[in-house]
C-alpha cells in the first residue's frame, strides 16, 4: 500500500509538473501573440428589428495560435486576465475595431455598421489613462465616438460604484456610449442603473434559452424590456438561436437582437460580403 501510494503522489506531482510548465508555456506564448500579430478581430452582427438590419458590430478577439489552431477567447481571456495580458490584447481589439469600422464605414457609408462595440475586462476600468487610450484610438482612426460602444460586464461595475461611475462618466463626455454587458447575471442591477451612466442593456442570453413555452421567463424578458425603454436605453437581446426567439422577442418589444440564428462572429472579410450581397442578414 506504502508503495502505491508513493507511486500516486508522484503520478500527482509530475501532473502538477506539467500543469506549470504548460500553463508557462501558454503564459509565454500568449505573450508574444500580439507581437507576433496572430490575435483576431471577428465580428458579430448586432441586428434592428423589425427588418433585420445590421445596426452594429460586436468585436470578438479570436487568437490564431500557429501550434493549436483558432482559439475561442474562453481559452485565453482567462489567463490574459490572471497575467494581466488582458489590457494589451484589450488594446489591440480597441484599436482594430475602430480602424476597421472606419474603413468599412468609408467604403460602404450605406452598408456598413453604425457602431461597434468593445469588450472592457474588468481590470480596465483601473487603468488611468483607460480614457486618454479610448480618446487615442478614436483621434488615430478617425471613428466617430457615437459609434464606439464600450461593453463591460456587471462584475466589473460592481468593483467601486463610485470610481466607476467617474470613470464612465468621463468615457461618455469623450461621446462613447456604455453597455452592461450580460445584464440580469448579476446581483445588484437596480442600484447601478441607479448610480452609473450607461446607454445599452444587453440581456443575457441565459434569458432567452428555454424562452418559448415558459410564461415567467417571458414576463422577465418583457419586463426588462420595457424597463430599458422607459429610462431610454437601447436593450439588445443576446444569444438568439431559433426563428421562433427572435419573432416571440418582436411581439414582446424587442427592438436590436443579437445571436447565431441572425449571424455568427465571423472575420470582417467574411461579414462585409454577406452585407454588399445580401442587404439583410
Ligand atoms: P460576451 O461579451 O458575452 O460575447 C458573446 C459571446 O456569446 C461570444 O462568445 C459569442 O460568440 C457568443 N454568442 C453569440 N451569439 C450566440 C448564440 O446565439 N448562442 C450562443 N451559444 N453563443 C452566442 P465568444 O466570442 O466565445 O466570447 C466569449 C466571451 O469572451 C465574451 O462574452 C467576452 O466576455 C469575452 N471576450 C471576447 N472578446 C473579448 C475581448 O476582446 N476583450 C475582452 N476583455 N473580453 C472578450
Ligand atoms: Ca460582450
Ligand atoms: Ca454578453
Ligand atoms: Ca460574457
Amino acid at each position: 500500500a506504502k508503495a502505491r501510494g508513493k507511486g500516486c503522489f508522484e503520478i500527482f506531482e509530475s501532473r502538477m509538473h506539467e500543469q506549470l510548465i504548460d500553463r508557462l508555456d501558454s503564459e509565454a506564448r500568449l505573450r508574444d501573440a500580439v507581437h507576433r500579430g496572430e490575435l483576431r478581430l471577428h465580428l458579430q452582427p448586432v441586428v434592428a428589428l423589425p427588418g433585420k438590419r445590421v445596426g452594429g458590430v460586436e468585436a470578438l478577439v479570436r487568437w490564431q495560435d500557429p501550434e493549436r489552431g483558432l482559439q475561442q477567447p474562453g481559452s485565453f481571456i482567462p489567463l490574459a486576465e490572471e497575467t494581466g495580458l488582458i489590457a494589451e490584447i484589450d488594446r489591440w481589439v480597441l484599436f482594430e475595431a475602430c480602424m476597421t469600422v472606419k474603413r468599412w464605414q468609408d467604403l460602404a457609408p450605406h452598408a456598413s455598421p453604425a457602431w461597434v462595440s468593445v469588450n472592457l475586462s474588468a481590470v480596465e476600468l483601473e487603468i488611468p489613462d483607460l480614457t486618454d487610450r479610448v480618446a487615442y484610438a478614436l483621434a488615430t482612426t478617425g471613428l466617430s465616438p457615437h459609434c464606439l460602444v464600450l461593453e463591460l460586464t456587471e462584475t466589473v461595475l460592481m468593483r467601486d460604484l463610485a470610481v466607476t461611475a467617474a470613470r464612465l462618466e468621463e468615457l461618455r463626455e469623450l461621446g462613447v456610449k456604455i453597455a452592461i454587458d450580460d445584464f440580469g447575471t448579476g446581483y445588484s442591477s437596480l442600484g447601478y442603473l441607479r448610480d452609473i451612466p450607461v446607454d445599452v442593456l444587453k440581456v443575457d442570453r441565459s434569458f432567452i434559452t428555454g424562452l418559448v413555452g415558459n410564461q415567467r421567463q417571458q414576463e422577465l424578458v418583457s419586463a426588462v424590456l420595457q424597463l430599458g425603454h422607459t429610462l431610454g436605453l437601447k436593450v439588445v437581446v443576446e444569444g438568439i438561436e431559433t426563428e421562433d426567439q427572435l419573432e416571440l422577442l418582436g411581439r414582446m418589444g424587442c427592438r436590436y437582437a443579437q445571436g447565431y440564428f441572425l449571424g455568427r462572429p465571423e472575420p470582417v472579410a467574411t461579414l462585409i460580403e454577406r452585407m454588399t450581397t445580401g442587404s439583410a442578414i
